[in-house]
């Protein structure tokens, strides 16, 4: 299903670093007790050098409370073109190919079928027209 324009570009805020503005490459999450934001590993960990708060509440904060948040980075990686939407963009072409190669193939036989079917009818119909008298 098609995210429409402006939910994508809600999304991708939602899924890109409060410090960085990037869409999450490796996001951690503020574990128990804190205030739960979730930041790029990296710009977190350089903020957390020089300060010992959560850069958005201020609540105290370290870095052993981070923790890897990998459901983020998951959604991340399917929303952002250059990684893997091209795969699988490339994996639902060839199965688009398979599934039209398939269809047409079940196309043709139901038509052989059907054909068959219908020359089977035809001889039963003469078989019984011709036998007739012969029965009970
Ligand atoms: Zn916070």
């Amino acid at each position: 299903m098609a995210i429409p324009g402006n939910n994508l570009e809600l999304l991708r805020n939602a899924l890109s670093c409060p410090l960085s503005y990037e869409l999450f490459e490796d996001p951690v999450t503020e574990g128990e007790g804190t205030c739960g934001h979730t930041f790029e590993n990296s710009w977190i960990r350089a903020w957390l050098d020089e300060n010992q708060t959560c850069p958005l509440s201020r609540e105290p904060l370290s870095v052993d409370q981070l923790v890897r948040y990998s459901a983020i980075k998951e959604a991340c990686l399917i929303l952002d073109p250059n990684r893997v939407a091209p795969i699988v963009r490339e994996q639902f072409d060839e199965i688009n190919a398979v599934i039209t190669d398939i269809g047409a193939r079940v196309l043709v036989s139901e038509a052989v079928h059907h054909s068959l079917g219908q020359r089977v009818k035809q001889q039963i119909e003469w078989a019984k027209e011709k036998f007739q008298g012969f029965c009970c």
